[in-house]
Parts: structure tokens; sequence; C-alpha cells
């Protein structure tokens, strides 16, 4: 896209301290894309300045949610056909605030450069100031994490979700791809594997300007959606999102995260043990 000319549109890290989307028009620029950030993601200024690259006659990508491309798609349509859409698999997202209540106050106040949510296949967060890890979760320690998966902080409209289907609203979905059968796949996947859903020319056209850079295997569409439950229905709200969301305001952060799992925290300490 931006070889072309194109501006892309995706997640970054602000400072100070936010996660948000932004406009890039260099490679350079797209490095702050890379690496999911597993919090809701601001679009504050982002469908005007897309509908102004767009009148410019600019080819413009939109990564995100998939909630965030459909309010994208409809808030462009009258600027022609110029908008080529990416969206994740998703299972919900909190907020960055509750993201920061997980935190140690030091680390949030200390002006970060970066975060990182995960190593490839490994979850682990990490936090960088001046070039260095000044913090790291483990996923085994981490509440923040561990609730995520378990969709307890997520915003309540996310266990409503309507794009938790097979039909996607993009061109492209893109997610990891569980339940693959790993027999059928002869390359490396120590570094994971993506899972990559064409839902329109332009994803296929999209797909094949990448093809000799990538290693792609083409699977059944079944394989993808068994292996994903977000590819069928959204994460179900359960007892634990409905402890939580009664404590975190009385008594914060950790003590509603032990509260709502105290099965998986005591889990992991006997396996620490
Ligand atoms: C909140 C969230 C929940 C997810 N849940 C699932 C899931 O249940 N199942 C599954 O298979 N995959 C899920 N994913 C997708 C997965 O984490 C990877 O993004 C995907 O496998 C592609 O990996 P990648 O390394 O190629 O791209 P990545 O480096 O992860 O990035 C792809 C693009 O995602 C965008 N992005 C990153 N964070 C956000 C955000 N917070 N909001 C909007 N856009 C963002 C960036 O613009 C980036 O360009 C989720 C991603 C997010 C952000």
């Amino acid at each position: 896209m931006i070889a072309e000319g194109g501006i892309v549109y995706g997640c970054a890290f602000e400072k100070p301290f936010s996660i948000k989307h932004i406009r890039c028009s260099s490679a350079d620029e797209l490095e702050k894309l890379k690496s999911s950030k597993y919090v809701q993601s601001n679009l504050a200024g982002i469908h005007s300045q897309i509908a102004n690259d767009l009148k410019n006659g600019k080819k413009v990508l939109f990564i995100g949610t998939p909630c965030q491309v459909a309010t994208v798609a409809l808030y462009t349509k009258k600027f022609g056909t110029n908008l080529f859409t990416v969206d994740v698999i998703c299972h919900g997202v909190p907020s960055i605030q509750l993201f920061k209540s997980s935190l140690p106050t030091d680390i949030v106040e200390c002006n970060i450069d970066k975060l990182t949510f995960r190593d490839d296949t490994a979850y682990r967060l990490k936090i960088y100031k001046s070039g260095k890890i000044i913090y790291k979760r483990e996923l085994h320690i981490d509440l923040y994490m561990k609730g995520f998966f378990k969709a307890i902080f997520c915003r309540d409209s996310c266990h409503e979700c309507k794009y938790t289907r097979s039909e996607r609203v993009s061109d492209l979905t893109i997610g990891d791809f569980w339940g693959v059968d790993k027999s059928q796949i002869h390359t490396n996947t120590d570094y994971g594997l993506s899972l990559a859903l064409v839902n329109s020319e332009k994803g296929h056209a999209m797909l094949r300007n990448i093809v000799s850079e990538v290693n792609m295997v083409e699977r059944p569409m079944e394989e993808a959606i068994a292996g994903n439950k977000q590819l069928r229905f959204p994460m179900k709200k359960t007892w634990r999102s409905k402890i939580f969301k009664t404590l975190y305001p009385i008594c914060g952060f950790k003590c509603s995260a032990v509260c709502s799992m105290p099965d998986i925290v005591l889990k992991n300490m006997i396996i620490r043990k």
C-alpha cells in the first residue's frame, strides 16, 4: 500500500500512554502498528482523516477490529472505492483505563516508549523505556491477560458482537490459526501460524501482492471456523465478569480479578509449586 503511494491506518502505542489508531504514509511508521495491543484502540478523528485521504484520490488501508472496520466502511462509503480493509478476529476489548489499573502506578506514570503483549506465540507483556525493558509480566502471573482470554473485562457490547461470524465485514481477515491440521503444514511454525481469510476481490488482490513474501497454504474454511470460536459466536458473559464489574469500583483491579478467577489463580499457584 505504501509502495503504491497509499496510506495505512492501524493501531499503535502513542505517548503519553495511549493506544490509538494512527495514519502512516511511510514504511518506517508501520513498525508502530506491528503486534496486537489487547486494549480498545481510540479512533478519535480517524474517520474524517480517512475521508480526506480518499477525497484526495489516495488509496487507504484500514486495519482494526471488525466493528471498527464496519464504521470506517460506512462513513467513507460515498468517497469511492479506494478503501481497503483488514480486520482482526476479535473476542472483545477492555478499556485502556482498565489495563492501566492492572499496572504499577510508577510504570503508568513514567512516560514509557512502547509496549508489547506477545512474542510471536507466547503471551508476555513487555514495557519499554529508553530502549530497555522496564516491566515484564509472564502469562502465568498476568491477571489482565487471564481475564482478557475469559472476556471478563471487555465491553458489554462485545458479548453481543454481531461480527463474530465467518461472514466478515472486511476485505481480508487475520487471526491466529488455531485448530489447523499441522500435518498439512510443511514449514517452520515456531513463530506461530497466522490465518488469513479472503473476503472480497480486494482481499484477494492484497494477498496476491504478498504471495512471494510469505509461506502460504490453502486450507478448508471449516478448519478455521472449527478452531476459532470468534468466527462463530461472541464470548459469553459469565459470572466472572459480573463479579469483576461489581467489585472493581470498590476494591480495584487486583482484588476484583482474583475474586472473579479464584479457580484459575489457584490452578496457576499449584502448577508453579
Ligand atoms: C483485541 C484483539 C483481540 C483478538 N482476539 C483474537 C481471537 O480471539 N482470535 C484470533 O485468532 N485472533 C485474535 N486477535 C488477532 C491476533 O492477536 C493477531 O492480530 C492476528 O493473529 C494477526 O497477527 P499478526 O502478528 O500478523 O498481526 P499483528 O501484529 O497482531 O497486528 C495486526 C494489526 O492489528 C491491528 N491492531 C493491533 N491491536 C489492535 C487493537 N487493539 N485494535 C484494533 N486493531 C489493532 C494493528 O493495526 C496491526 O496492523 C485479536 C487481536 C486483537 C487486537
